[in-house]
């Protein structure tokens, strides 16, 4: 006969859970409602299908094959990528979204808090190696930027160095950061979201480079949105060994159903980030779509300019309309709307069917965070404003 277990020795399943899971805040994505004829501008994807020929290639590889694993290391892909950007293979590695890779570079380059290390550290340990060890488990980055890196840090039991942007949401330079003294230029890890997201403003690469000059620790340069900017900082990965450039297939080349991002780094990082993937970390389809979309840039590029020229039709309008719009490079609008706070904006364009994004910091509060969609979207959107503020 089992002997019951007595009621005292079970335990309840929230004690199950880790405490740092238990107490963690998970990142909020935006909403993907199901609302019909609602008009979607609050997750930056992109208005364009993905071209005929990645749907197609999609479709032709849809059958008894799908019982396989795909290619481990997505290496046909690896190879496309690091000739689409004159580098070597081992540049580059490939994830389940440049998502994946953000959270995969947490665990590569940080080391995660203990807490009797942390108790040490006040007691017994001299203030240098202290602060060394802090550096260590440190991921930093600018407020605001894209909400995933501080989840990211404590998911990892590391400690965030969130750092403000100027008030006009440019990056401070380098003797600006140093007369600061909150910038840890020895962080194990900081994240830079160029273009600034939920911001949209560009950081110019001379810019950035005085940063990964300054920057002793892994530097991440997350461009989800550069194709919809003037310029990219990708020959800095190609030109120091600890600075990486994060890549998405979802934004501007329409496929986040998809599921695939990249990073361009120094071998010796890129391995790193191997080790510790799973082992078949990209979808199979997902692999085939953003080979095919490499086909067909020509395709893309003419959306960008789309989707460029909507951009400043629509920031003229809502200009007009007295909404203070921030100058944007990338596929959304950062606006201060008038006459009402910026989540009354948001329940008043949701009451007439139109999504955008609001988020509650005291940075972003102010601002509504617009997608920009096609011309016929926008435009439903300008009269939609027009009819609220009359
Ligand atoms: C959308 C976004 C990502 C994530 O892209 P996926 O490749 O879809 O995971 C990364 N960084 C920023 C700033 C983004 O806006």
């Amino acid at each position: 006969m089992p002997r019951t277990i007595p009621h005292s020795a079970l335990r309840t399943p929230r004690s199950l859970v880790r405490p740092l899971v238990r107490d963690l805040h998970a990142y909020v994505p935006g909403e993907q409602p199901k609302i019909k004829g609602l008009i979607k501008l609050n997750t930056n994807e992109n208005p364009y299908p993905p071209s005929p020929k990645v749907l197609q290639a999609v479709k032709m590889v849809v059958d008894g094959r799908l019982r396989l694993y795909p290619n481990p290391t997505a290496q046909p892909l690896r190879e496309k990528l690091a000739k689409f950007h004159g580098c070597k293979p081992g540049n580059v590695v490939v994830g389940n979204g440049s998502d994946e890779l953000l959270a995969l570079a947490t665990r590569a380059f940080v080391e995660p808090s203990v807490a009797a290390d942390v108790r040490r550290r006040t007691s017994k340990a001299t203030h240098e190696s202290a602060s060394s060890r802090r550096r260590l488990r440190t991921v930093q980055y600018f407020t605001p930027s894209y909400s995933l890196y501080p989840v990211l840090a404590e998911i990892h039991g590391a400690l965030g160095n969130p750092v403000p942007l100027k008030p006009d949401f440019s990056m401070p330079t380098v003797k600006e950061l140093r007369r600061d003294g909150r910038w840890d230029f020895g962080a194990a890890l900081t994240f830079i979201t160029s273009p600034n997201a939920p911001s949209g403003r560009g950081y110019s690469t001379a810019e950035l480079e005085a940063l990964c000059r300054a920057q002793r620790g892994v530097m991440i340069l997350d461009e989800a949105y550069v194709d919809f900017a003037e310029e990219n900082a990708l020959k800095l990965a190609l030109k120091y060994p600890h600075v990486i450039v994060s890549r998405t297939f979802s934004k501007a080349y329409s496929l986040c159903f998809q599921r695939v991002g990249y990073f361009v780094g120094h071998p010796e990082l890129i391995s790193a980030l191997d080790k510790v993937r799973d082992s078949y970390n990209v979808n199979g389809l997902g692999q085939v779509a953003a080979l095919a979309t490499l086909d067909d840039i020509a395709y893309y590029r003419k959306n960008f300019q789309r989707i460029i020229a909507t951009r400043e039709q629509v920031a003229r309008e809502l200009t007009v309309l007295g909404f203070r719009v921030l100058p944007s490079r990338t596929n959304f609008l950062f606006v201060r709307p008038p006459a009402f706070p910026a989540n009354g904006w948001l329940q008043k364009l949701r009451e007439r069917k139109i999504l955008v994004r609001w988020f509650n910091c005291p940075e972003t509060k102010d601002f509504l965070r617009i997608t920009i969609n096609k011309d016929a979207e926008v435009e439903a959107l300008v009269k939609a404003v027009r009819a609220i503020l009359r």
